[in-house]
């Protein structure tokens, strides 16, 4: 995705505070810099989601993520349509709110959850699928 400074300086969904640019390797993301949620551009989550130790930008307390996390009707911070709260398909536990254009927010702690359990997905099926 192309880098536009006229989206830049989002604003939080969560708590309405401003967001700060987090890199990670070639990802940039948006980090509340007060409830610590996380917003992903399209295709972002997937792209951290691939990168050894990328879950270092989710810095937040969990426990507070999952106050964060019973805030609902939030709106997308890039067009301010209603975001819709959808369970990962593959980790049901797991709840961010997604605009179906821009991308999707999670609450500190979340993304940890989402990459972690991956990782662990993937290290089974190769032990699986390489004996
Ligand atoms: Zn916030
Ligand atoms: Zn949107």
């Amino acid at each position: 995705m192309e880098y536009n400074p006229d989206q830049h300086s989002l604003k939080c969904p969560k708590c309405g505070h401003g967001m700060e640019e987090v890199t990670y390797g070639d990802v940039t993301i948006d980090r509340c810099s007060n409830c610590m949620g996380l917003w992903f551009d399209t295709g972002e989550a997937d792209k951290l989601k691939a990168r050894w130790m990328g879950d270092a930008l989710d810095l937040g307390n969990p426990t507070e993520g999952k106050q964060w996390d019973k805030v609902a009707d939030i709106a997308c911070p890039r067009c301010g349509k209603d975001m819709e709260k959808t369970s990962d398909p593959k980790q049901k536990h797991i709840w961010y709110e997604t605009c179906s254009e821009h991308g999707m927010f999670m609450d500190s702690g979340e993304f940890t959850d989402y990459k972690h359990e991956t990782l662990l997905d993937r290290f089974r099926s190769l032990v699986k699928g390489g004996r």
